[in-house]
């Protein structure tokens, strides 16, 4: 089946795609059906977001559209960033900027032992398959805040985020769909799925 990614994000996309297609899914990016649509996402949960850039992507093309909203929650931080992890950087003068995100991280956390550092990744998911027809699930990834960065793989909060094996950023990619938050909530997403048939 066909289905069109939500997403502007190209490091999203490559992950979408990694894990959906040996499920049998062909993943079309959003910029291929229509080009520079960007869905603001102002609600208050992941689930709200992806729900959103889901149901907008499907009202333009008719076609089945998967939307990703993601983000990481550290409890030293209440939970923060939250739902604006792409943005947490921005009242710092930095637009949607990875290093400057990871920095604000750091400096937030420093002095804090690593048992205080624990934080997880979510993404919630919304596959809009047809008018009103929806299904939707979340998965999580439990880890660590690291001191420093590690690695240059991946994006976003990889090179902080702590698992068995090191920071998502050093492990590869397959490694990392294996655990992560992302794939956990596309695993959910195949089982609702065949529920339904
Ligand atoms: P959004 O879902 O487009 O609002 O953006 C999610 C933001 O959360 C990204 O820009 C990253 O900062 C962060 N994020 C979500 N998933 C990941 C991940 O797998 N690795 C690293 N950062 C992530």
């Amino acid at each position: 089946m066909k289905v069109i990614a939500a997403t502007r994000n190209a490091h999203k996309l490559t992950e979408l795609s990694r894990i959906l297609e040996p499920m049998g899914y062909q993943v079309v990016s959003q910029e291929e059906v229509c080009p520079g649509i960007e869905v603001e996402e102002d609600g208050t949960t992941f689930l709200e977001n992806a729900r959103k850039k889901a149901v907008e992507i499907f009202r333009r093309t008719g076609l089945p559209t998967i939307a990703d909203d993601s983000g990481l929650c550290v409890d030293a931080l209440d939970g923060a960033p939250g739902v604006y992890s792409a943005r947490y950087a921005d009242d710092e003068g930095f637009s949607h900027n990875d290093k400057a995100n990871n920095r604000k991280i750091l400096r937030k956390l420093e002095g804090l032992p690593i048992e205080k550092r624990t934080a997880r990744f979510v993404s919630a998911i919304s596959f809009v398959l047809g008018e009103g027809d929806l299904v939707e699930c979340q998965g999580t990834c439990e880890g660590h805040i690291a001191f420093e960065e590690q690695g240059d793989n991946g994006f976003g909060y990889d090179p902080l985020f702590l698992v068995e094996g090191g920071s998502f950023a050093t492990i590869s990619g397959e490694e990392k769909d294996r655990i992560s938050h992302r794939g956990n909530a596309l695993r959910k997403l195949r089982e609702l799925l065949f529920a339904r048939q």
